[in-house]
């Protein structure tokens, strides 16, 4: 008896437990957006066969699409902008012999300034952290039942415990330093076994991950940033998918993600896209092949997906309130889906901006991404910004040589560089940073030699484009890639109780570490408001026994940059830069205050870079 009594109490439990929809994604959306279709993804037992039906003042629905799976609909409203208010209605399902299935959806106001947000730009300074490794504010949350991958700090691919309270936590921190806008790397759940925290195999694509906070602590601290005059950059991943996405065991359709016979990886070869003689199979395995086992390969071409990614990108951007995104993997998208993607992005919000992660290594190649670029192929990508990794292998080598002036070494490696923006469409959004999550930290590659780090940095600070430094740079933190990612994915010092060294503050800085920092410092606040740097002209000068010399200048400033790489220190006429001198006799440099006399000759220190605002 008691038997059976279980049985029909669980067969109910079971039944009740079907019937009804698990998942409607969006979870909830908006009106006022310029896009007034809204493809809805409903997930349920069986639900394929049943009609659809919502009642509510100017929804119409367009069309509902049955995936391959039976578990799935896809439906396509039409919210009139005219008509529809926010509010609540009931999505229902119907099937007859079947209960009502039911879903009660919102559609909320659109932020009234939302349009006109203002993203990144070249007045700006972003500050790349790994939200796992930055600072752990809240202990509670450094282990979640759900997720398997459990916190241990001893291993470098483990989880160390960082959350989206350590990063709040440290917001004045930031904001003191000099930079403007903070990109963390994704905080979208990870729910995978293991070295889940990096956060590029996405698992639910609407949830951030509980190890960092939830959904609603992510909103507020983007706007607690805002409250401090800083930006908040999400990094998107579109090109893959975790392996432990919840859709992975019930595809909607067979190709919502890219299978092969036997697994294949990508070739990671960038030149297939463009190269008119490549072959189909080299093509194809570039793009459709899996980037990691863990990292399922999204097709962009279903556009039942492609739909999705794109709404779920303006979900986040609306919901949280941001200022840019940075979408990964860039180039292993389908080209023509990213274009589109960036295009909806950039209509809903035309002063957004969005930054590629265009691992390029020369500038043809990755001029190609950039939106209006020339190109034979009269491909458009629309993305607004692109990731300057030429200009990145340039200054992780140029500081530690010295060569003759036709070689490919030291200064001339920048000139060389630089001398390629023709190909650009737009000078001012360029992504410059000497490294990031992915690379070598170049305090590795100078050896820890202050000098070389300040010249770096002075460079990077003065030239074109959107300066990006990555947390830690400011203290020196080093790390060699060799070792493995977690090597160059270090905790900051100071962001667990107990550490040693508490880097964000004066006091808790060792000597050396606030050497660099004060440097640092002065420079991203110096450059808070010129102008001249944000959107001057730049012309510069050949290079000349590895000294390089450019000007900034608009029509209300000019500024002198010098760098001298010499291990010696050097006399430099000035009468080779009468065309940008011209009538000005002496410059300041605004690190050291020193004034120069700039009218016949100039002695520049050793390894120096001189930042001299003219008069
Ligand atoms: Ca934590």
């Amino acid at each position: 008896m008691l038997k059976k009594t279980l049985f029909l109490f669980i067969t109910f439990v079971t039944f009740t437990l079907n019937a009804q929809i698990e998942r409607v994604e969006p979870t909830f959306w908006w009106v006022g957006m310029k896009n007034t279709q809204l493809q809805l993804l409903i997930h349920g037992t069986e639900i394929c066969t049943r009609s659809v039906i919502i009642q509510y003042p100017g929804i119409k629905i367009l069309k509902v699409n049955r995936a391959c799976s039976p578990n799935y609909l896809f439906v396509t409203l039409d919210i009139n902008p005219k008509t529809t208010k926010a509010g609540t209605f009931d999505i229902l399902l119907k099937q007859p012999d079947k209960k009502d299935l039911s879903f009660r959806y919102e559609l909320k106001n659109r932020r009234t300034d939302s349009a006109i947000r203002e993203g990144f730009t070249s007045a700006d300074v972003m500050y790349l952290l790994m939200p796992d490794r930055f600072s752990n504010g809240d202990p509670t949350n450094d282990n979640v039942d759900s997720q398997p991958d459990k916190m241990n700090r001893n291993m470098e691919n483990g989880r160390h415990g960082g959350d989206i309270k350590g990063i709040q936590d440290h917001l004045d921190y930031i904001r003191e330093l000099g930079a403007t806008a903070i990109w963390c790397t994704p905080m979208l759940e990870n729910n995978y076994e293991k070295a889940s925290y990096h956060g590029y195999a996405i698992s639910d694509y609407y949830k951030i991950d509980p190890r960092f906070g939830s959904n609603q602590e992510y909103a507020n601290f983007v706007e607690a940033s805002h409250q401090k005059g800083l930006k908040v950059i999400v990094d998107m991943v579109s090109n893959h998918c975790g392996i432990w996405a919840w859709w992975m065991n019930d595809l909607p359709m067979e190709n919502w993600i890219h299978q092969w016979p036997v697994y294949t990886q990508t070739n990671y070869k960038f030149s297939t896209l463009k190269d008119t003689h490549a072959s189909a199979i080299d093509k194809k395995v570039f793009v459709d092949g899996w980037f990691d086992k863990t990292m399922p390969d999204l097709n962009q071409q279903n556009p039942f997906l492609w739909t999705y990614f794109i709404q779920n990108s303006i979900w986040w951007v609306e919901y949280a309130n941001l200022d840019g995104i940075r979408m990964d993997t860039y180039p292993y998208n389908d080209r023509n889906a990213m274009a589109t993607w960036a295009k909806a992005i950039m209509t809903e919000y035309p002063h957004f901006n969005i930054v590629g992660e265009t691992g390029l290594y020369n500038t043809n190649d990755n001029a190609f991404w950039q939106k209006d670029a020339f190109n034979s192929l009269k491909y458009n990508s629309q993305l607004p910004t692109v990731m300057d990794f030429t200009l990145q292998t340039s200054l992780s080598t140029c500081f530690n040589e010295h060569g003759k002036p036709w070689e490919e070494m030291g200064m001339n490696r920048l000139y060389n560089t630089i001398s390629n923006d023709y190909l650009y469409a737009s000078l001012k959004n360029i992504l410059v940073f000497v490294e990031n999550h992915d690379t070598q930290r170049f305090n590795n590659l100078i050896k820890g030699d202050l000098d070389k780090f300040k010249m770096a940095m002075s460079y990077l600070m003065t030239t074109r484009g959107i300066p990006q430094i990555y947390y830690g740079t400011e203290i020196g933190m080093t790390g060699n890639k060799d070792k493995g990612d977690g090597d160059i994915r270090r905790d900051f010092p100071g962001g667990w109780q107990g550490d040693s060294i508490n880097a964000f503050s004066a006091k808790g800085r060792t000597a050396v570490q606030n050497e660099y920092y004060n440097y640092l410092s002065k420079l991203l606040n110096w450059r808070k408001d010129k102008d001249v740097i944000h959107n001057g002209l730049l012309t510069h000068y050949i290079p000349e026994n590895d000294i390089y010399v450019y000007f900034r200048y608009n029509d209300k400033e000019k500024i002198m940059v010098i760098l001298n790489n010499n291990l010696k220190e050097i006399s430099l006429k000035t009468d080779r830069f009468a065309e940008n001198l011209k009538s000005f006799s002496n410059g300041t440099d605004v690190m050291t205050g020193i004034k120069y006399d700039l009218s016949s000759s100039i002695v520049i220190p050793k390894e120096t870079t001189l930042i001299l605002e003219l008069k």
